[in-house]
C-alpha cells in the first residue's frame, strides 16, 4: 500500500460488474450486441471482465482500435471523422467494423476496406438534437462535422455499405434514443433494406437507476423486425458508471470569504471533464453548499485560478491530511488526464470482487518528462 500514495483512481470490479449485468440483460433479451466504447475507459486490466459480457470494443482511430483487438477480443470497431493514410492498414489489421463520416471517406477507403473483408458502415447525421446544455457533445448541432447529413449523401454509395451508425446522445434516457430514431428512419430508413446492421452509438445511461431500460428494447426490436438488421450499441459511461474514485488528501486550508481546501487533485490534471463539461463531481459524505453545517470550495495545486472541483458542505470543518473520496470517476478520467503544472499522473488500483486490491499502475517523473 505503500505505492498507493494519493491521489489515485480506485475502479471497482464489484460495481462494474452490476453494470455489466445490466447491460448482458439487455443483449440477452434483445439479441442485440453492446460494445465499450473505449474513449471513456480503457483500463485493460479490467478487460478480461469487461469482455466475458459484452460483443466487443469501439474504438476512435488506431492506438484504440489495437488496444481493443490486443486487450479486449471479440469484434473491434472504429469511428474516425477522417482517417489517415499512413494509418489505414494497419487499422484494417485490428478493426473488423470501419465506419467512415462522410461520404468522400467511403469513397477513398472503402474498396480497400472491403477486399480486406471488413464490414463498412456510414455515420449519419439525423440532424436531431435532444440535448440542451451541453453544446459541445451535441453532434446534431448547426455546423456539426460529425455524421453525414441526408442531403450530403451521394446514393451511388450505398451499395457498398452493409450498415448505418448514428450517435446523438450524450447521458441520455431511452426516450431520447427513440426520438432519434424515429428522426434516423424517416431520413435514412429506405436505405436499411439490403444492410446488415445499424449502430446506435453511445450516450445511453443504460446503467443510471431512472433509465428506462424497457424502451431501449422496444427501439432495437422494432429495427431487429422491420429490417432484419443486427443492433449494435456502444456505450462508454454506462459500462462503468459509479464504478470507480479518485482518492485524493486536503494538503492545505486558505481562506478569502470561504474556507478554501487545496488537494493533492487537480480538475485541470486528473478531472478535465469538471472544467470542460462542466459538472461537480460527486464526494462521498459531503453535501451541497449550505445543505451541511460547513461549506468549502475544493480546488487543486495548479496554478489555474479556475482549477476548482466544486462548493461543498461538510458536516465538520475540512482538516490537513484528511483524505476525501470523489465518486463517479471512472469514465472520462484516466483516458484524458495530462501533467500541465508537471503535476503527477493519480495511480491507478484496482478493487477486486473479494476485496483485494491491486496496483496497476503508478507514475513518476519520467511520465511527465517523455512528453515533452
Ligand atoms: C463517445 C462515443 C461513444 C460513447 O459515448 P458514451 O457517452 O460514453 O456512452 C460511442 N460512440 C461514439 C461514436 C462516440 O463518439
Amino acid at each position: 500500500m505503500q505505492e498507493l500514495r494519493t491521489p489515485y483512481f480506485l475502479i471497482d470490479e464489484k460495481l462494474i460488474k452490476r453494470n455489466l449485468e445490466i447491460l448482458k440483460s439487455v443483449s440477452d433479451s434483445t439479441g442485440c450486441r453492446i460494445l465499450l466504447a473505449q474513449k471513456a475507459f480503457s483500463m485493460y486490466a479490467a478487460y478480461p471482465l469487461i469482455s466475458e459480457y459484452l460483443y466487443g470494443s469501439t474504438a476512435s482511430g488506431l492506438y484504440e482500435a489495437r488496444l481493443g483487438c490486443e486487450k479486449f477480443g471479440g469484434e473491434t470497431h472504429v469511428f474516425s471523422p477522417a482517417y489517415r493514410e499512413d494509418e489505414f492498414d494497419e487499422i484494417l489489421k485490428y478493426a473488423d467494423h470501419i465506419v467512415f463520416n462522410s461520404v468522400s471517406q467511403v469513397k477513398k477507403y472503402a474498396e480497400k476496406a472491403k477486399s480486406a473483408e471488413k464490414s463498412i458502415g456510414l455515420r449519419v447525421n439525423p440532424e436531431c438534437s435532444t440535448q440542451e446544455g451541453h453544446a459541445i457533445y451535441d453532434p446534431c448541432a448547426v455546423g456539426s462535422r460529425l455524421g453525414c447529413t441526408l442531403s450530403q449523401l451521394d446514393e451511388s454509395i450505398i451499395p457498398m455499405l452493409d450498415g448505418l451508425h448514428f450517435h446523438t446522445l450524450c447521458e441520455q434516457n431511452s426516450d431520447d434514443l427513440e426520438i432519434t430514431a424515429k428522426a434516423f428512419e424517416e431520413k435514412f430508413g429506405k436505405y436499411l433494406p439490403g444492410m446488415k446492421w445499424i449502430n446506435f452509438g453511445g450516450g445511453h445511461h443504460i446503467t443510471r437507476d431512472d433509465y428506462d431500460i424497457d424502451r431501449l428494447k422496444r427501439v432495437i426490436m422494432h429495427f431487429k423486425d422491420k429490417y432484419g438488421v443486427e443492433v449494435y450499441l456502444e456505450p462508454g459511461e454506462a459500462v462503468v458508471l459509479n464504478a470507480g474514485f479518485l482518492k485524493t488528501r486536503v494538503l492545505e486550508i486558505v481562506h478569502n470569504g470561504m474556507d478554501i481546501a487545496i488537494l493533492d487533485t487537480s480538475a485541470a490534471c486528473h478531472m478535465p471533464d469538471v472544467i470542460e463539461m462542466p459538472y461537480t463531481p460527486p464526494l462521498e459524505g459531503a453535501g451541497k453548499p449550505g445543505e451541511k453545517k460547513y461549506d468549502h470550495r475544493l480546488g487543486g495545486p495548479t496554478c489555474l485560478a479556475g482549477d476548482v472541483i466544486g462548493d461543498y458542505s461538510f458536516d465538520h470543518r475540512l482538516e490537513i491530511g484528511e483524505e476525501l473520496t470523489f465518486e463517479d470517476m471512472a469514465l472520462y478520467t484516466m483516458v484524458k488526464t495530462n501533467t500541465f503544472n508537471g503535476m503527477a499522473l493519480p495511480s491507478i488500483a484496482y478493487k477486486r470482487e473479494n476485496g483485494d486490491i491491486e496496483v496497476i499502475k503508478t507514475f513518476g517523473y519520467e511520465d511527465f518528462i517523455r512528453r515533452i
